[in-house]
């Protein structure tokens, strides 16, 4: 039995580790198909302290895995395909083997959201992209449309005017819900042009994207924009499935925890973004990871000679 396995490889995972770690628990972490979460996947962090530069969202995921794997975390590269937490130890089954769990930390994250109109998901790879730090070197001298008004789109907006000849930052309102900082930046940035009051209804191809078909909200107007790239950023959606009837959740599939990050079954403890529905930040999910691989140790302690406690509610 491993005494502490973690689940994701973004700030959570890889702090619960590092914590779990030092206090000698050489805990395992599995890193899911998504190396790094949604933290990898974002072009500049900024507002993560230590770093007066800003750094890359990939160069601080690596620098907290090497962190994790100095201090003796076992990582490996694999994804979960099933859970059992009505047995204990916990049993999780990945692809390519099976962990006995004494306690289990789940930093499984979110996934983006998708906008779910024609031509999306036959184009992914061919033009629709979640990630402009993954993709937006190939839209050099390129036109692009990044879609939501948070501070991912805009973020990533301004990340892709290094690239692109024209951003069309395309929004369903009249007002970008990103922080007032982001929001100057890319105001003031000549290659981005906003289109507000207005929604994607339709990717268009056939073979690589060639625009996209907009539908202004206010006026009822329908257009269509040419673009050779499509960067969707409308948002996330908890990688809850594998827990779903095993674990509280909340009614839009986020983990239940209390303010120490237990879940609703003793030992198992949720950290990051698969637990956080207000401030998705990489130093609010470190200091979860934190927080859940300290109870984790906790709860081994207490275990020690005695049975497994039973379920509660
Ligand atoms: P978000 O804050 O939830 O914003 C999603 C955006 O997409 C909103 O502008 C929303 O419009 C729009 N949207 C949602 N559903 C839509 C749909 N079906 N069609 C069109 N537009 C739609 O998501 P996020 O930007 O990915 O950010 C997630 C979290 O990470 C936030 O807490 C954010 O602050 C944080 N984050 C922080 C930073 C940073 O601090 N530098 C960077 C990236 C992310 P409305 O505005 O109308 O709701």
């Amino acid at each position: 039995m491993d005494q502490v396995v973690i689940l994701g490889s973004g700030p959570a995972g890889w702090t619960a580790a590092i914590y779990a770690s030092r206090s000698l628990l050489s805990p395992v972490l599995i890193t899911g198909n998504a190396l790094g979460g949604q933290a990898a996947t974002t072009s500049e962090i900024e507002n993560y302290p230590g770093f007066p530069q800003g750094i890359g969202g990939m160069d601080l995921m690596q620098l907290m895995q090497e962190q994790a794997e100095r201090l003796g975390t076992r990582v490996f590269f694999d994804e979960v395909t099933s859970v059992n937490l009505r047995q204990h130890p916990f049993q999780v089954q990945t692809y390519g083997a099976t962990y006995e769990a004494g306690t289990l930390i789940i930093a499984t994250g979110v996934a983006p959201r998708l906008l779910g109109v024609p031509g999306e998901t036959e184009l992914k790879g061919r033009g629709v992209s979640y990630c402009a730090t993954c993709d937006g070197f190939f839209y050099k001298d390129k036109k692009v449309a990044v879609v939501g008004g948070g501070d991912s789109a805009v973020v990533e907006a301004i990340y892709l005017t290094r690239f692109a000849s024209r951003v069309y930052l395309v929004h369903r309102r009249h007002e970008l819900r990103a922080q007032k900082i982001t929001q100057e930046r890319a105001l003031k940035n000549d290659k981005i042009e906003l289109i507000w009051d207005s929604v994607v209804t339709e990717v268009l191809g056939p073979d690589r994207v060639t625009g996209v078909r907009l539908n202004n909200v206010k006026t009822g107007a329908e257009s269509t924009l040419e673009v050779d790239g499509v960067f969707s950023y409308i948002g996330n959606l908890p990688n809850t499935q594998l827990f779903a009837g095993q674990l509280e959740l909340d009614d839009a599939g986020y983990i239940l925890t209390d303010r120490d990050r237990h879940t609703s079954v003793p030992g198992v403890y949720a950290a990051g973004d698969v637990q956080e529905r207000t401030l998705k930040q990489v130093a609010t999910a470190v200091g979860s990871g934190a927080m859940a691989a300290m109870e984790a140790e906790k709860f081994i302690a207490e275990l020690e000679g005695h049975a497994y406690p039973a379920r509660q509610g």
